[in-house]
C-alpha cells in the first residue's frame, strides 16, 4: 500500500501544496494554491487551510524561502520576513495532527530533482530557483550540502554590482535584483523602452510581448539571460558542477532565456569551453519541484 504525502512550498508570493503518492512523486494527485499572506499567524492559517483541503492522513513536508536552521526555523528570509524566528512545526503539528518536517525550499527542489527529475544519478549539482528571489541548493559527490548552520545555497544575495539597486536584504546589487522574476520586471520598468508604461510592466506582459516578437521585450529577456549566466558562472567557478538546474516560477518560460544563458555561460566562467560536462537544464518537475521535494522530507 502506497503512502500519501503532502508537500508545501511557501514562497514569497504564493503557497503551493501538493498531495503525492510516495511511489510516484512526479505525478501529484491534487494541489492547492493560495497567495502568501503578510503575517506569520495568517501564513500558518493558510498552510493549515491548504493541507486540510488536500485531506490526506500522511506526514507534511514544508519548504521555506530562506535560511532554515537544523531545528526547522527560518533565521533569515528577505522575501518573507514575517516568518523569521517563528516556530512553525509545533503549531502546525498541533493543528494538523501529523508529523511536520521543514527545510529550505530550494534544497527541497534539489532533492526532488535528484530523486525523480533531471538530476537523477548526477553527483555534482547546483539548483537555482528563479521566483520572487533566487534560491539555491547544492549537492557535492551525491550528497546535499546544508553547510555549518544549514544555510548553504543562498546564491540570490551574491553581490554582482556594489553600485546596483537596493535589495530586500538591505545591501545593493545582489544577483536576485537582476536574475529573478522580480529582477526581470524591475529592469523592464527602469528601461527607457518601456517609458510609456513605467511601473506597470509585469512578467506576464514580458512573456506575451516576447512571444509576439516585440524587440523591447526580447531585449529585456536577453539582458536577463546574461545576468543569469553571470551568476551561474560564479557558482560553476566555485563548485564545478556537472549540472546546473533552473527551477522556480520562471522555469515555465525557460525557452525565452535558456539558449542565450547557455551560450553566455561558456564565455563567463573560467575555462568555460573546457567545462564540457557542465549542462544547464530546466527542472523536470517545473515550478512544482519545491513542493514535491518537501513531500519527500522525513
Ligand atoms: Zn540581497
Amino acid at each position: 500500500v502506497s503512502t500519501p504525502r503532502i508537500g508545501v512550498d511557501v514562497g514569497g508570493t504564493k503557497i503551493l501544496a501538493l498531495l503525492l503518492d510516495v511511489d510516484a512523486p512526479d505525478a501529484p494527485i491534487a494541489s492547492k494554491r493560495l497567495p502568501t499572506p503578510g503575517t506569520s499567524e495568517e501564513v500558518i492559517e493558510a498552510i493549515i487551510e491548504a493541507v486540510r483541503f488536500l485531506d490526506a492522513p500522511g506526514p507534511v513536508g514544508l519548504g521555506l524561502p530562506g535560511l532554515v536552521d537544523s531545528d526547522g526555523v527560518l533565521r533569515g528570509a528577505p522575501n518573507l520576513p514575517c516568518l523569521v524566528d517563528i516556530e512553525l512545526r509545533e503549531p502546525l503539528e498541533r493543528a494538523l495532527g501529523v508529523r511536520v518536517s521543514i527545510d529550505n525550499d530550494s534544497t527541497c527542489a534539489l532533492r526532488a530533482e535528484m530523486a525523480v527529475g533531471v538530476a537523477r544519478g548526477v553527483d555534482d549539482v547546483v539548483l537555482v530557483t528563479l521566483g520572487t528571489g533566487i534560491g539555491g541548493g547544492v549537492a557535492i559527490g551525491g550528497e546535499v550540502r546544508r553547510g555549518a548552520h544549514g544555510f548553504a545555497g543562498e546564491p540570490g544575495h551574491m553581490l554582482v554590482d556594489p553600485d546596483g539597486p537596493l535589495c530586500v536584504c538591505g545591501r545593493r546589487g545582489c544577483w536576485e535584483r537582476y536574475a529573478s522574476a522580480t529582477g526581470l520586471v524591475r529592469m523592464a520598468n527602469e528601461s527607457a523602452s518601456f517609458a510609456d508604461a513605467r511601473g506597470a510592466i509585469t512578467s506576464e506582459r514580458l512573456v506575451a510581448d516576447a512571444r509576439a516578437g516585440d524587440p523591447a521585450a526580447l531585449a529585456i529577456w536577453d539582458t536577463f539571460a546574461g545576468w543569469l549566466a553571470n551568476g551561474l558562472a560564479n557558482l560553476a567557478d566555485v563548485l564545478d558542477p556537472e549540472l546546473l538546474v533552473i527551477g522556480g516560477g520562471l522555469v515555465d518560460v525557460a525557452d525565452l532565456f535558456l539558449e542565450v544563458t547557455r551560450e553566455r555561460f561558456l564565455d563567463d566562467t573560467v575555462g568555460g569551453r573546457a567545462r564540457v560536462r557542465t549542462r544547464i537544464e530546466p527542472a523536470a518537475l517545473g515550478h512544482e519541484s519545491g513542493a514535491v521535494g518537501a513531500s519527500l522530507l522525513r
